[in-house]
Parts: structure tokens; sequence; C-alpha cells
């Protein structure tokens, strides 16, 4: 496909950064088909062309078409007004402030229609309510209007702004973006530090599309970014949640993970686990690795993952220094292990706000971690009927993997589920039997061990 994309298209040997002329391609000159689009988006833009006004798909699914990837949605921009896109269509939604967008609904197929919008100077200190910028250059609201030149400058990365008609089957490329597909390169439009001042997300976004395509970041878009990457401290906590699902939850988080660690990106988003990872780089960097891959694993297998498993696991490591912390000034260990999560948590809420139908079966999970080592009468049976069970046995697993010891629990787990009713019995009378595996709660009470739920078993 993408031999055929370049086959009759010849790039310009020298980059014009501020161009307004764009290289127009052909329906000949590159793979895109209409019938490879959805058709609700090809019908979203027949329906504005028709009105009059500029329509075309845009942006991400251009790119994935392009690379035979299948695009997980589809984004119009048009030269309507969102205004304009809601009053065409009978079931779309004006969306969002910081960035005004119509969503329109077919079934449960959302097209995400945008309006044109323009680059609008750092230096210009008007007090438009459409454009508004803090004192770093930060884009507060982005609601100024454009043409398509404009809307194609103000894009994030050249490869996310190719516009494609449907109609006419050309794809038009203001930035180079089909050259930098061929190079396989995430490359900023404009002045990186610049562009990431207006919106430091665009770093994690950089590392995202790097790790999602297999792309290199081109060098003058990585560069700036770890001297930049403490902005994204200041961001709106709620944003980055998502964002951090984004790059965990796209079935590259392993080689995300690797990209954010290289680019200084993962200590703003998770200052603690960053800490605890330069602690304990063996047994951290494990922990986090296969949590990374496993989730990757589930995802390429078409299973479920959940954002509280994941939280769970980044947040682990941190948990033992701030136990031990709180135990060195005289807390027990039970209510020292319940204070340190909490605070933990919080914490990690004011960087990304961790909703609480996650945040609550995350904690979930953790304290699991205790009760699992205790299975003596019924208490395993009550554990096996547990909704947590299943993560939790999980996560246990996990933790063994990074290397934590735990006295073979994981596998006294595992054979519990397989065996019938007879062979459970035998399994908790034998418990009674061997102190070893009786778990850490026992074992605290008279040594010095801190915590079941620790890191400090790995060491
Ligand atoms: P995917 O949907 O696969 O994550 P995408 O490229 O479609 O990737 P979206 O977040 O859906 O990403 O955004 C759609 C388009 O909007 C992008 O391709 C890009 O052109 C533009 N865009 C999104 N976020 C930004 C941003 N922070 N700065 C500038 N342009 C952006
Ligand atoms: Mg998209």
């Amino acid at each position: 496909m993408l031999k055929k994309l370049f086959q009759s298209f010849r790039f310009p040997l020298r980059r014009l950064p501020h161009r307004r002329v764009p290289d127009v391609l052909t329906a000949r000159q590159h793979s895109l088909q209409r019938g490879d689009i959805s058709r609700y988006a090809v019908s979203v833009v027949e329906r504005l062309q028709q009105a009059g006004y500029q329509a075309y798909v845009v942006g991400g699914c251009v790119r994935d078409l392009l690379l035979d990837i299948e695009p997980k949605d589809y984004d119009v921009a048009t030269s309507a007004t969102p205004e304009q896109v809601r009053a065409e269509f009978r079931n779309a939604r004006v969306i969002g402030r910081r960035f005004k967008l119509v969503h329109v609904h077919f079934g449960r197929e959302i097209i995400e229609v945008a309006t044109f919008r323009a680059d609008h100077p750092q230096d210009e200190d008007d007090e438009s309510p459409l454009a508004v910028r803090n004192e770093s250059g930060r884009i507060l609201r982005d609601n100024v209007y454009g043409t398509l030149e404009d809307d194609a400058q103000r894009r994030d990365f050249t490869i996310n702004a190719l516009y494609y008609d449907p109609l006419t089957e050309r794809i038009l490329d203001h930035t180079h973006g089909v050259h930098d597909i061929r190079n396989r390169l995430v490359r900023l439009i404009g002045e990186p530090t610049q562009r990431y001042q207006e919106d430091p997300v665009r770093m994690l976004r950089a590392v995202r599309f790097a790790a999602k395509l297999g792309f290199d970041v081109e060098r003058h878009t990585a560069e700036p970014i770890r001297q930049l990457a403490p902005l994204l401290r200041d961001m709106p906590a709620s944003r980055l949640f998502d964002e951090v699902l984004k790059l965990f939850l796209g079935g590259q988080a392993e080689q995300t993970f690797e990209l954010l660690l290289e680019h200084d990106l993962f200590a703003p988003l998770f200052p603690a686990s960053a800490e605890a990872l330069a602690r304990d780089p063996q047994y951290v960097g494990t922990l986090l690795r296969q949590a990374m891959i496993n989730t990757d694993i589930r995802i390429a297998e078409g299973k479920p993952v959940t954002p509280a498993f994941l939280f769970a696991a980044l947040l682990w490591p941190a948990l033992p220094a701030r136990v031990q912390q709180l135990q060195a000034q005289g807390m027990p260990p039970i209510p020292a292990m319940q204070e340190a999560a909490h605070d933990i948590v919080w914490e990690q809420c004011q960087r990304t706000a961790i909703p609480k139908r996650f945040s609550i079966p995350m904690r979930e999970i953790w304290d699991m971690q205790e009760r699992l080592p205790r299975r003596q009468g019924r208490r395993a049976d009550l554990l096996l009927e547990n909704p947590r069970f299943r993560a939790g046995y999980d996560f246990l697993l996990l933790r063994e993997s990074a290397g934590e010891k735990t006295g073979g629990l994981g596998d006294w787990w595992t054979r519990y589920q397989e065996v019938g009713d007879s062979e459970r019995r035998a399994m908790i009378r034998d418990l009674s039997g061997e102190k070893s595996s009786s778990g850490p709660r026992k074992r605290r009470r008279g040594g010095r061990r801190r915590t079941g739920a620790g890191a400090a078993d790995s060491e």
C-alpha cells in the first residue's frame, strides 16, 4: 500500500516551513480509497459540502489508513462553525469549552466535527474570549476560527495534518506529512518549544504516536522535551488522566513506558512511582514493565483491561517507603498501610485525577494483597467469592514476577482454584502445620517486617 502511495509522487527537496500551497495527491497518487472510510464520515463530509462548506476527513484516521492501520475514530474538519454544523444534522451535539466541537451520532458511532482553527500569536494581548493563553503561553481556550491552511498549521504533528476529500479522493498536505509518514517520523509543525508551551500534552502525544506507529520522534521535536517535561505538572489533572489512559491502554504500553522514561516524561506524571523506580530500578522496573506487557497482551487478545489494575500497579512501588515513614513515626503496621495508600492515591490524583470508580477498586486490589495470605478456616473460600479476587490474584502474580517473595502464595492460590473440595480442605489443613506460608501478617507481629503488601519483600 505504501509503495503505491509513493510511486507516483515526488517530494520537494527543500522544506518550506510556512508554505501556504499544499501538495495535492490525486486518487492515483495515494492508496486511500473512499470505501476504506467510515460511511458515516463520508456522509458528514458530503452533507457539509452540499450545504456549501468546505469539509474533509482529517487527522489520525487519514494517517492510520495510509499506514494500513484501522482507525480508532473519524474526525472531520470543516469551514462551518459548530452552530452551522449542528443545524445540518439531526443527531448533533456541540461539546467542549476549551475546544468546541460537534459530535454527530450514528447509532454507536460518533463522527467528531471540528471547525477550521487559526493559530493566534502569543504576543496578541487582547482579552478575546475565544482564544486565551496563560503566562507560560499555554492555550486555555482555542476557538478562533480560520481557513483550511490555518487549520493545518495549528495541528500538532505533520502526520496528523492530512486532509482527505472523499468526493474528489484527493489528499491535501500542507506540512509534508506524507513525507514524514514515508520516513516514519513524528514531527511537530512549527517551532517545537513554542508548540509544547502552547500545549504540554503534545509531548505525551509525541511519544504515544511514536510507540503506536513504531515511528521515531524527529530530532528537533524530541530535543526540547526533557527540559519542558515539568510543564506537565501544571496541566489540568483530569486531562492528564485521560491522556495516561491513552498512553497505557492503546496496546503499546511497554514501548510507551520506555519512551516516557527516555524523555523524562514519567516523573511529572507519576512522581512517587518515579522516585521508587530511582531507588530500586531492578524490582520497580520489572514490576512496571511486566504490568505494561500484561496489559498489551490482554489488549491484543481482545480481553478487557481496567485502569484500576493499571494504576494499582503503577503506584504499588511507592507504598513501602511511605509505610516505613509512618511506622517510624510510631504508627502500627495496618493503619500505616491504610494511610500510606490513601495519601499516595490522593497525591496521584493531584496529577492525574483518578475517578472514584477506578480508585476504589484499585484500593481493593491492594487490600486483597493483605488478605490473600490469610487463608485459614473459611477465609480462603470467602476470598474466592470476593468480586475482587481475580484482580487481586493477578496482582499477586505480578508482584511475584517482579521478584517479591511471598512464600509460594501465588502457586498455592493457583492450585486452590484448580482442585476439588476435599483437596481444598487438605490444603487448608496443611496451612496450620507450616508457619512460613501463613503470610506476612503473622511474621510482622513478631519481627521487623513492615507490611505484607510491600515491595520490601523483594529486597
Ligand atoms: P488517535 O485518535 O489515534 O489517538 P488522532 O491523531 O486522531 O489519534 P485525536 O486526539 O483524535 O488524535 O485528535 C484528532 C486530530 O486533532 C489530530 O490528528 C491532530 O491533527 C489534532 N489535535 C489533537 N490534539 C491536538 C493538540 N493537542 N494540538 C494540536 N492538534 C491536535
Ligand atoms: Mg482521532
